[in-house]
């Protein structure tokens, strides 16, 4: 509890790179907040940790991870990262480490689903009964939110491992996933971007192809979400994304894709994150259990 008697909300954004933490009264009320760089587990959950109860006493916590995760409440697994690739990270008991350490409630996702719930709830879906999350960074995932709830199948979503159909003009290209090769995240993610044009999007010129060909990868994934889901809000976030024209030429193209199809459109937006870089973070505190 926190001197003025408001439960202290705790959340954590676990990325390959940074874990971003905070504490706060409600999701976008946020006191306190510190980046830790992504080091062994052992080293960062300890410093996550510490950081926390230097903040005082949390009475719930929410954790948005980067994946793969086990969400399923019943698995004995549930709240560890998985198979990830991340050296050292595979089966890392997430959760269970935080549950042990301050034995309070805790809440857990992916990081995708927490920012999708973010900006379903307090960003640019405000107005929506849907809404899908995509980051486009140093890989490509997505988030999908219906009616306030994330969601979850046998799994959590892979949307940056869907097939795109390849552009004319980049037929040669064999993609970079060590699973797939040229699925989305194999053509479109920054690294992608990076092996085949030896430089990132925003730094290629702006009559370059390559904005046009990783817009319509991107706008592939946006129309498959509008077709099989129906999803009202699509939103782009990552570092990809703050390429300059990137997100409206994603739009028209998506616009062209459902065009002769969709009779009288699809009534879909696609917009940036309305929370900014912040989207994970409040998803985070979102996932925190309510006491
Ligand atoms: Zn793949």
């Amino acid at each position: 509890m926190s001197a003025a008697g408001q439960p202290l909300i705790g959340g954590i954004e676990a990325g390959g790179t940074k874990f971003v933490l905070a504490v706060g009264h409600s999701p976008t009320e946020i006191i306190a907040r510190h980046e830790i760089p992504t080091l062994d587990p052992a080293t960062t959950l300890k410093n996550v940790g510490d950081w926390f109860e230097g903040q005082g006493s949390i009475s719930t916590l929410g954790i948005a991870s980067f994946g793969p995760v086990e969400l399923d409440r019943s698995s004995a697994l549930w709240g560890h990262i998985t198979n990830t690739p991340k050296p050292g990270w595979a089966n890392c008991d997430l959760a269970g480490y935080f549950a042990k350490r301050f034995a309070v409630p805790i809440g857990f996702d992916t990081d995708v689903n927490g920012a999708a719930l973010a900006e379903y709830e307090h960003g640019a879906g405000r107005a929506a009964r849907s809404l899908a999350y995509i980051t486009v960074g140093t890989g490509i995932g997505g988030g999908l939110v219906f009616r306030g709830k994330p969601a979850h199948g046998a799994a959590h979503a892979e949307m940056g491992h869907i097939f795109p159909r390849l552009h004319a003009n980049d037929q040669e290209f064999k993609g970079i996933c060590p699973h797939h090769g040229d699925c989305l995240e194999g053509l479109a993610s920054g690294p992608a971007i990076m092996a085949r044009w030896g430089a990132s999007l925003s730094e290629l010129p702006a009559d370059h192809i390559a904005h046009e060909i990783i817009a319509d990868y991107l706008a592939q994934l946006a129309h498959s979400l509008i077709a099989i889901t129906a999803a009202e809000i699509i939103v782009f976030g990552g570092g990809v994304m703050s390429t300059d024209g990137l997100l409206e030429r994603v739009s028209e193209r998506t616009s062209e894709l459902g065009a002769r199809y969709f009779p009288g459109g699809t009534g879909h937006k696609i917009l940036a994150p309305g929370l900014g870089h912040n989207a994970g973070l409040a998803g985070a505190l979102m996932l925190a259990p309510s006491v």
